[in-house]
């Protein structure tokens, strides 16, 4: 596939899951962003526009030191962040959410602990980093901490981040995690949770592998 063509595909896919963010209440309005990395490339949401009306050609295309290459639009005030992750982990592609679940965790607590065995799609318990401006240089700092070990992050008084091997994988993950924050919450209101240990977790994740858990026999 041409550069071209993989570029074009890459802005459609983001399109289809800027609108599925808003369909599924994961981010209102402009709020949150999505990038996918290609080869030495980002494709990201524009910033400040309305998910819901969003097309294909409004995605911007910047280089990995953050140079706009084909920017219709200016690009996401979360640049920082989304380039700060694909430099430092082997992401495809990054999701950003203002979901209510992880935002009303993040006012209150350090970290999302281990409630449920789905959480080691996360790496294990999600840890909250520390506030800091929408955009700002700070606040990649603080997100990428708290990544280490993680394929995503909440992040105080403002939303989460996670990434994946690509924008389905990094989307089923920002889904799943607003899933889990609901599961603690709610978990709460019996009493105090039980959690699972380190070496529970460890087990699910041997499982999952010796499994391939989740991949088709047939491609
Ligand atoms: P953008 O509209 O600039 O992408 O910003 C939204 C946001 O979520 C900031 O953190
Ligand atoms: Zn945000």
């Amino acid at each position: 596939m041409s550069i071209r063509t993989e570029l074009q595909s890459a802005r459609e896919e983001l399109a289809r899951y800027c609108q599925r963010l808003a369909a599924d209440g994961l981010a209102v309005g402009a709020a949150g962003n999505l990038s996918v990395r290609v080869g030495s490339r980002v494709v990201i949401t524009p910033s400040g526009l309305d998910y819901g009306e969003l097309t294909a050609g409004e995605m911007c295309v910047v280089s990995l030191s953050g140079d706009e290459l084909d920017a219709p639009e200016a690009p996401s005030s979360e640049l920082p962040l989304h380039l700060a992750i694909y430099r430092t982990t082997e992401a495809a592609a990054v999701v950003h959410t203002h979901s209510a679940e992880v935002v009303a965790l993040s006012v209150t607590r350090a970290e999302l602990p281990a409630v449920h065995y789905a959480i080691t799609s996360m790496g294990g318990p999600v840890r909250v980093a520390a506030y800091a401006r929408f955009g700002s240089a700070g606040l990649a700092a603080a997100v990428l901490s708290a990544l280490d070990g993680r394929r995503a992050a909440i992040l105080q008084n403002h939303g989460a981040v996670c990434y994946g091997a690509s924008l389905a994988d990094a989307y089923d993950r920002a889904v799943l995690l607003e899933w889990l924050a609901r599961v603690y919450r709610l978990a709460r209101c019996y009493g105090a949770p039980r959690i699972l240990t380190d070496a529970e977790l460890a087990e699910v994740s041997a499982e999952t592998r010796r499994l391939r858990y989740g991949e088709r026999r047939r491609r």
